[in-house]
Order: C-alpha cells, then sequence, then structure tokens
C-alpha cells in the first residue's frame, strides 16, 4: 500500500501553498472573471463600464491579535480596514461586506458588540454598507471578512504592470505597526511578571505606532486623490506582509527588478525611538514587519511630476528582472533584498 504523502505547510509556506492551490483550481471558465489568484483583490466584469473587486482577510486570535490587550471596537475596524486596503490596493472603493464570525464562549454579546461598533465606524468611515454574515461556535475568535468594491474599467491598478524605468513609491511611513506590536507585547510582559515595571504611559508615548498595530487606516485618501488628478499608477499594492515582501510580490508578478534606497524608507520618530528602546534596527521592522496597510505604487518619472509629493516617498526604481531586487544600504553597499515577511507557517 502506498502512503498517503504528509507534506507540511511549513515545507511549502504560505504562497507556496497557494501556488499549489492556484494550480488545482485550474483556469475558470467563467468569461466574466477577468483575474482570479494573484493580486490583492479579484476582478470581474461589471456593470457596464466598471470592473467588481472582491477580497478577503480574516483576523484569527492568537495569530493576528491577542485578546489580552486588544480593545475589541479597534479589532473591529481593522479587519473592515484591511479589507478596504485591499480594494484600494486595486484602486478600487469598497461598497459591500460580509463578516463571518467564530465566537468561543468566552465571549459575551456586549462584547460582540463592540466589535461590531467598530466594524461600522470602519465601514461609515470608508463608505461601505455591511450587508450580512454568518455566526458560528469556535475554538477562537475569528473575524473572516469579504468586501466587494468597484472601479472604473481601465483604471484597475495590478501588481503586474510595473515597467524598467518606473519609480517605485510609497504613501507613508513604515514598520510603525510592528513597533506598536512590541511596545504592547512588552507592557503585558511587564503586567504579567507582577507589574512593578507596568507603565502605560509608554502607550501613550508611542501612540503612533500602538494605534498603528491596533486601528490601522486604509488609505483610501490616496485613490481618491489619484482618482481627482487622473493618474492610474502603473502596478500597485498594499503593504500588508512587510515592505520586502511586498516588492518581491510587486516585481515578480511584473516580471521586472528593483532597486530601493534603504534610508529612503520612511520610518515614523517614535518607530525609531522604539527600535532603540529594544536595540532593534528600525529598518527591518519596516521590511519584515507588516501591517502598515499603506500603499507601495510605481508610475512613470512623468506621471510622478503630476503627484502631490507630500503624499508619497520615493524608495527606489524598477529595474530588469535579470538584475534582482536590491536594496542600497547605508554604508554604500548594494545586496539582494531578501525575501522574507510574516509567514504563517
Ligand atoms: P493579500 O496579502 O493582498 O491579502 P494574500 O497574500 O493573502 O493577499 O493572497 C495572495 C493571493 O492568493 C490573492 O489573490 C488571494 O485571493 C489568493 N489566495 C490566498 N489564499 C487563498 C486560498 N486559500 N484559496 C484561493 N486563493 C487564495
Ligand atoms: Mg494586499
Amino acid at each position: 500500500m502506498t502512503e498517503t504523502p504528509f507534506t507540511p505547510i511549513s515545507e511549502v509556506g504560505e504562497f507556496g501553498l497557494i501556488d499549489r492551490l492556484d494550480a488545482l483550481i485550474g483556469k475558470t471558465h467563467n468569461k466574466r472573471v477577468l483575474l482570479g489568484i494573484g493580486d490583492d483583490a479579484a476582478v470581474v466584469e461589471g456593470p457596464s463600464g466598471s470592473s467588481q473587486l472582491i477580497t478577503t482577510d480574516a483576523l484569527i486570535e492568537g495569530v493576528h491579535f491577542d485578546r489580552t490587550f486588544t480593545p475589541l471596537e479597534m479589532l473591529g475596524f481593522k479587519a473592515i480596514a484591511a479589507n478596504v486596503s485591499d480594494i484600494a490596493a486595486m484602486n478600487g472603493q469598497a461598497l459591500y461586506a460580509v463578516v463571518a464570525l467564530g465566537l468561543p464562549n468566552n465571549m459575551s454579546v456586549e462584547m460582540v458588540e463592540a466589535l461590531y461598533r467598530g466594524m461600522t465606524r470602519a465601514c461609515d468611515a470608508y463608505g461601505v454598507a455591511l450587508v450580512g454574515g454568518d455566526t458560528t461556535a469556535a475554538r477562537v475568535t475569528v473575524l473572516s471578512v469579504t468586501v466587494i468594491g468597484e472601479a472604473r474599467e481601465g483604471e484597475v491598478c495590478f501588481r503586474s504592470g510595473a515597467r524598467p524605468g518606473d519609480v517605485l513609491c510609497v504613501t507613508g511611513d513604515l514598520g510603525a505597526a510592528y513597533a506598536g506590536l512590541k511596545v504592547l507585547q512588552e507592557q503585558k510582559r511587564l503586567l504579567d511578571a507582577g507589574g512593578d515595571d507596568f507603565d502605560p504611559a509608554v502607550l501613550q508615548e508611542f501612540a503612533h505606532c500602538v494605534q498603528r498595530h491596533l486601528m490601522p487606516q486604509a488609505r483610501v485618501d490616496v485613490v481618491r486623490e489619484w482618482g481627482l488628478r487622473r493618474i492610474v499608477p502603473s502596478a500597485l499594492i498594499d503593504v500588508s506582509d512587510g515592505l520586502a515582501s511586498e516588492i518581491h510580490h510587486l516585481c515578480n508578478r511584473s516580471q521586472c527588478g528593483a532597486r530601493i534606497a534603504s534610508e529612503a524608507i520612511p520610518l515614523d520618530d517614535q518607530t525609531l525611538a522604539v527600535a532603540r528602546l529594544f536595540g532593534d534596527d528600525p529598518t527591518s521592522y519596516a521590511l519584515y514587519g507588516g501591517e502598515d496597510y499603506q500603499l507601495l505604487f510605481t508610475v512613470s518619472e512623468d506621471q510622478l511630476s503630476l503627484l502631490d509629493d507630500q503624499a508619497l516617498v520615493v524608495l527606489g526604481t524598477i529595474s530588469e528582472a535579470r538584475d534582482g531586487v536590491m536594496i542600497d544600504l547605508p554604508g554604500g553597499d548594494t545586496e539582494p533584498l531578501v525575501r522574507q515577511g510574516f509567514e504563517h507557517f
């Protein structure tokens, strides 16, 4: 008898697994599907002159959040914002959300209501209608959100549109979410250790970082601004897994390379202070931390001059695939950008 193979998921990793599933699912015969797996959202033919965008993202207790220091209202907000961010990452506008809830028996009605106050707040902020969902018992809290959005036909931005010579930009500071998580985890540790050194003032001192981790914003403001200026980036992705991973995704899909300057990566003063406190390299928070939900995009030099330079930071340029994905280090050396992000397995 042949044994059924048992390949640990950690052996192929999250993206290796998705590739295998993609191959297994195969091509659809549904002609209205314009793009399935492989970008921030799927793209299907919408009502005349529009493309419909579909995305889903789950937040799982113990994986994405620690119940001991996560206010439920903020968690609800984040669940919606993370999905709206994926729609923004297609240059689209989010419209509708459905929510599947998994609830352990240590959640009360009031707690679920707090979650929903946060989700409703995010829906109001982003112009999304929460139109349904599903509720089941679960071992840990699970918040699985699906959002549908739309973009004008021809204005959808894919990860795959970058071309050599394009400029690679990001919409704001990175690494803050990871810094905030470190601060929260450290205060939890101090509290667990007896509480003598627990200092809630630190949470105030690093409010930007703590806020970014607990309640990040989707950059719909940037997408709106592009629309007003009639600018369509050549490629677009949101930074959910860390800058390094997203640059690799964008370059892979675009069959390009890139060269960025480490010193160009925008870091908030608070992020720098947190990294100093922990003796870490702040750049690593930006490259490998994730959950900042900024937008990473490419534009031609010509388009760049039309953009408000207050609202973006130039990280580097897109190159030929054979040049690889490189980072210029502060000392003057250039090395390949390690492809690593948050890895689930
Ligand atoms: P993002 O970080 O933008 O949410 P992911 O890295 O989660 O994107 O997913 C990458 C792509 O793989 C997306 O197009 C997503 O729809 C697809 N994908 C992820 N997980 C699955 C799955 N279990 N089945 C089918 N497609 C998946
Ligand atoms: Mg994304």
